[in-house]
């Protein structure tokens, strides 16, 4: 078949894969253009359009008339632990462990430090924190300056390396459950269970897992968390993240930033610090309310959403953009740096090509919007709640297009 034909053919399936999609209803819930193809929902989530007149209300009504009240009268006070029970059931914590607040590099650092004293506690001369060596590199340089204040040694090793690296001067490990570069999903529940052989603990960055598949932090055991809530969680740019503490370790979290927002009496203003009890003492000042209501109510889409069902159909994202890809793109231009396997998978996929970054551009200017990553991957995310087929479809024949360019 010629390539007008193939086109023909996989257009129609994707139409067909569309008008069976459970999910395809939630795309009306965001602000979306008809003639762009946004695939960049990991780096910045679309616009849930209920958050417009939700910012407005707490704006004018909360904060402009409630004013300080609001506080308590408005439930601004509990908002970090309410909303993470929310971004909780979404990564598969029970209520009461997570908290929303600050960003994910600083609730790097609450989880890393407050592991490395845990793990102190069982034995004194555990001095070695691995760090996830293609880790996104907010999460390195944080953990490397953890390292120098509780005078541990940092060892880069690889995700899919790390189940065979700890012993027993490991206090913790710091891994992305997804990397944010080439996709590639590691092993949650494998490196979690190994780093407890070893007598360890385990911090994971879920920035590009939650709100794409199902982690299942308390099934599988898994001692801390964080993640971010502008990717797909779609909270909006700056949203404030989250850091989830297994409830059996909470009354140990002894976090290295403990502000009168974790403290057991807040308004007593004791010059003594107490802590509070639960998820609250990862908190530390005052909590980013417009931010945090924005993703309060961006959270709603979420409320009927089955994550298996958002995984089944990431799965079936990718694998249909790497056929179209296969079918339109003039062989040896791209390469894909995502894994093929299922298990191995996040919701992304790279390709690497020479020239990705004046590609990339040429490509949002033809109304497919992913992004750049150096030196040389092109990087496209799938967000299955807004995601179509014939999105996918669309921009594979117009990637095929820009790479036909002799000029690229
Ligand atoms: C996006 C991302 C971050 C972002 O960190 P912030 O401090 O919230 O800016 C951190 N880690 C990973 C793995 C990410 O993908």
């Amino acid at each position: 078949m010629d390539v007008a034909g193939t086109r023909g053919k996989l257009a129609h399936e994707a139409a067909a894969l569309d008008e069976a999609d459970a999910l395809y209803g939630k795309r009306a819930a965001f602000a979306l253009d008809e003639d762009t193809v946004y695939l960049d929902g990991n780096s910045l989530g679309a616009l849930p359009v209920a958050v417009s007149a939700r910012l407005a209300e707490v704006v004018g009504h909360e904060w402009g008339r409630l004013r300080i009240r609001a506080w308590d009268e408005a439930g601004w006070w509990a908002s970090p632990e309410r909303i993470g029970d929310r971004v909780g059931r979404l990564v598969g914590a029970a209520p009461g462990q997570v908290v929303v607040g600050d960003s994910t590099s600083v609730n790097v650092f609450k989880a890393v430090v407050a592991a490395v004293r845990m793990a102190r506690e069982r034995s004194a001369d555990r001095d070695e924190i691995l760090v996830d060596a293609a880790t996104f590199p907010t999460d390195g340089y944080i953990a490397e300056s953890a390292a120098r204040l509780t005078g541990c040694r940092i060892r880069a090793v690889a995700a899919g390396a790390m189940t065979g690296e700890m012993g027993e001067r490991t206090a913790v490990a710091l891994v992305n459950h997804v990397d944010y570069r080439t996709g590639r999903l590691h092993d949650l529940p494998g490196v979690t269970a190994s780093a407890h052989a070893a007598g360890a603990l385990v911090v994971w960055d879920l920035c590009h897992s939650a709100g794409a598949l199902p982690v299942g932090l308390d099934a599988h055991g898994v001692d801390f968390a964080v993640g971010c809530t502008y990717k797909y969680l779609n909270g909006g740019p700056g949203s404030p993240a989250y850091l989830y503490v297994r409830r059996e370790h909470q009354p140990r979290f002894d976090s290295p930033l403990p502000g009168w927002n974790s403290h057991s009496e807040p308004f007593a203003m004791s010059p003594a610090y107490t802590p509070a009890d639960g998820a609250t003492r990862g908190r530390v000042g005052t909590p980013e309310v417009l931010s945090l209501l924005a993703l309060d109510t961006a959270l709603d889409v979420w409320d009927d959403v089955d994550l298996t069902a958002v995984r089944a159909k990431s799965l079936a994202l990718t694998d249909f953009f790497l056929r179209c890809v296969e079918e339109y793109v003039p062989r040896g231009r791209v390469e894909s740096v995502t894994p093929a396997a299922h298990a191995e998978r996040g919701s992304q996929v790279g390709l690497r090509c020479p020239g990705a970054g004046a590609v990339m551009g040429e490509l949002i200017r033809r109304g497919v919007v992913g992004d750049f990553r150096p030196p040389d991957v092109l990087r496209f995310g799938f967000t299955p709640l807004y995601t179509g087929f014939a999105d996918v479809e669309r921009a594979a024949g117009i990637l095929a297009g820009v790479l036909g360019t002799p000029l690229l």
